[in-house]
C-alpha cells in the first residue's frame, strides 16, 4: 500500500521524521545531511531461464551508513519493491541498529518479485541468481553486508544465499555469518524465527512497566485483557499477537489480512486463525468470527492497541483522523505516514516507533551472527557447569533448612541456560534499556514536542553522528 497522492512516499516520509529530531540538535554543519541521505543503491536486473522462456527480474540493496559493519537489513520479496523502498528500510536499519546498539550499520534490499507467482525450485533458482549479483560485488559478506529475512522471505531464503555463498567462496571459515535467519541446522539460532513479534512483546511488556508513560495514551493497568488489532498475520504479526494472547491475557478483537478482516470482539484464537490462513489463503470464512473485505476500514476497529505488522503506510491521512487505538506500536517498517503521525501526534494517539517495535529481528540477528564467528552455540560450555553449581547451592540451601524445595521449583532453579533461553534474556534486556533510553528524553523533552518516535531519533542520530565524528568526519 503506498501512501495517498498528497502524502511525501515512504524515504521522504522517514526523512520529515529524521529532520524533525535533526533540527533539534546540535550537530555540525553537514552532518545531518550525511547521515540523513543513502550511501549507495545498487541496482540489479538479471535474467533466469523459466518456462521455457528467459525472465528477467529487478532487484535492490541499498546501504544507507557504513558508520559500522558489516551493514544490515532484510531481502524483501514483494511486486511492490523500488528504489525508494529500499533506501527508506535502509535508513530506518541504520537508525534501528543504532538505537538497539547493534552493532551494525544499515541496509536493505529487495526483489520485484510475488513469490506465490513461482514453484519453490524456481524460487531456488531466481534467489540463487540473485546472490550471486549481490555476492560478486560484497553485498554479501560476513564483515561487511549481512541480510536476513523480510517481507516474502524466510529461512529457507537464508539457507539458500548461505548455500549460494559458500559455494563461491569455499575457503571463507566465516562463510555462514554472510546471512542471518537461517535454519538451525545450517549455523541459525534458537529464537530467530519468533525474534520481531516476540521483541513487539517485550516492547509493550516494557512500556506497561512505566505507568506515567501508559497514562499518555489514556490506558491504565497491564497488558491483560487489552483489546488488539493486528495487521498481517505473517512471521511478525502472528509472533506478536499469539505471544500477547497466550501469555499476556490480550484480546486479539480483529486480524486483517490481504482478503479482508476478521473480528470478534470475545477473541479470536491466533493459532487457529493462522492455521486457516495457511488452509484457505486468506481470513474469510474463519469460524465465529465476523468478516470484512474492507480490511482497512479495522484499522478503525475500537481497540486499545492497534499493531500493523504487514506493510508501510496504512495508517496515512486518509483513515488516521479515525483510527480510534490509543495506542499504535509499529511491528512493521513504517506503517504510519509522516502526514498520518501528525494528526495522530495531535489526537495524543502514543505511537511506539518501527525502529525500536520491530528492532527484535535485528537484535536476534546479532546473536546469531556473534554465534556464527564464535563458531560454538549458546550456553555450550557453561550449561551443565551451571547445573552442579545450582545443584550444590539447592542441596546446601535444602540441608541448612531442613525443608525442601517442590519438585517443580527444584528444576526450575537448577536448569542451566540453553541457547533459547539466552537468546530470550539477550533480547529483553536489549528492548528494556533502549525503551528505558527513549521514555527519558520523551518525559525530558516533552515541551519542545518530543514524542517516541522523536526521542528515537534523536538518540540513534546522536549515536551514528558521534561515530562520523570519532572517524574524523
Ligand atoms: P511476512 O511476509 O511474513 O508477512 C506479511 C503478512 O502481511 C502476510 O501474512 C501477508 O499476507 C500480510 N499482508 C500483505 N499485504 C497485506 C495487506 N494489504 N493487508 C493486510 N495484510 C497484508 O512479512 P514479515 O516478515 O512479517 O514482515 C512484516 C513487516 O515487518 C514488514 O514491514 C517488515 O519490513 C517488518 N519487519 C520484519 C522483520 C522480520 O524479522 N521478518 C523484522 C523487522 C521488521
Amino acid at each position: 500500500m503506498s501512501a495517498t497522492p498528497h502524502e511525501p512516499g515512504f524515504r521522504d516520509s522517514v526523512d520529515v521524521m529524521f529532520n524533525r529530531a535533526a533540527a533539534l540538535m546540535d550537530m555540525p554543519p553537514g552532518m545531518a545531511e550525511k547521515i540523513r541521505v543513502a550511501n549507495s543503491t545498487y541496482t540489479v536486473r538479471f535474467g533466469v531461464k523459466l518456462r521455457g522462456e528467459i525472465m528477467t527480474f529487478t532487484g535492490y540493496r541499498s546501504v544507507h551508513s557504513e558508520h559500522a559493519e558489516p551493514v544490515k537489513g532484510g531481502i524483501r520479496y514483494s511486486m511492490d519493491v523500488n528504489q525508494e523502498e529500499v533506501e527508506a528500510l535502509a535508513a530506518l536499519m541504520t537508525y534501528k541498529c543504532a538505537l538497539v546498539e547493534v552493532p551494525f550499520g544499515g541496509s536493505k534490499g529487495g526483489l520485484c518479485i510475488d513469490p506465490s507467482e513461482w514453484s519453490e525450485d524456481e524460487l531456488e533458482r531466481i534467489t540463487r541468481r540473485f546472490a550471486y549479483e549481490l555476492i560478486k560485488r560484497d553485498l554479501i559478506h560476513p564483515a561487511q553486508n549481512v541480510p536476513a529475512p523480510d517481507m516474502g522471505t524466510g529461512a529457507r531464503e537464508m539457507a539458500w544465499i548461505a548455500d549460494a555463498y559458500k559455494r563461491i567462496k569455499s575457503d571463507d571459515i566465516n562463510a555462514r555469518a554472510c546471512v542471518t535467519g537461517k535454519p538451525r541446522h545450517l549455523g541459525g539460532i534458537a529464537g530467530r524465527v519468533e525474534a520481531t513479534g516476540r521483541g513487539v512483546q517485550y516492547a509493550l511488556r516494557e512500556y506497561f512497566r512505566h505507568p506515567g508513560d501508559v497514562a499518555k495514551s489514556g490506558l491504565s493497568g497491564s497488558l491483560d485483557g487489552k483489546r488488539v488489532v493486528v495487521q498481517g498475520l505473517g512471521n511478525v504479526g502472528y509472533h506478536a499477537a499469539k505471544f500477547l494472547e497466550e501469555e499476556d491475557g490480550c484480546r486479539i478483537v480483529g486480524i486483517i489480512e490481504r482478503d479482508g478482516a476478521i473480528t470478534s470482539d470475545a477473541g479470536l484464537n491466533v493459532e487457529a486463525v493462522k492455521h486457516y490462513v495457511i488452509d484457505n489463503g486468506g481470513v474469510e470464512g474463519f469460524e465465529g468470527a465476523t468478516f470484512t473485505t474492507d480490511g482497512a476500514s479495522v484499522l478503525e476497529y475500537d481497540c486499545d492497541i492497534l499493531i500493523p505488522a504487514a506493510l508501510e503506510s496504512t495508517v496515512n491521512v486518509g483513515n488516521a483522523a479515525r483510527i480510534k487505538a490509543p495506542l499504535i506500536i509499529e511491528a512493521a517498517n513504517g506503517p504510519v505516514t509522516a502526514k498520518a503521525d501528525e494528526i495522530l501526534r495531535e489526537k495524543g494517539t502514543v505511537i511506539i516507533p518501527d525502529m525500536y517495535a520491530n528492532a527484535g529481528g535485528v537484535t536476534v540477528s546479532y546473536f546469531e551472527w556473534v554465534k556464527n564467528l564464535s563458531h560454538i552455540r549458546f550456553g555450550r560450555l557453561q550449561r551443565r557447569q551451571e547445573e552442579a553449581y545450582h545443584n550444590l547451592l539447592v542441596d546446601e540451601i535444602e540441608a541448612m533448612t531442613g525443608k525442601r524445595f517442590s519438585p517443580g521449583k527444584r528444576a526450575k532453579i537448577l536448569e542451566g541456560a540453553d541457547e533459547l533461553t539466552l537468546v530470550r534474556s539477550g533480547l529483553d534486556d536489549t528492548m528494556r534499556l533502549a525503551y528505558q533510553s527513549m521514555t527519558e528524553v520523551w518525559n525530558n523533552r516533552a515541551g519542545e514536542g518530543v514524542d517516541l518516535r522523536t526521542a528515537a531519533f534523536l538518540i540513534s542520530i546522536r549515536r551514528v553522528a558521534e561515530t562520523y565524528k570519532s572517524l574524523g568526519l
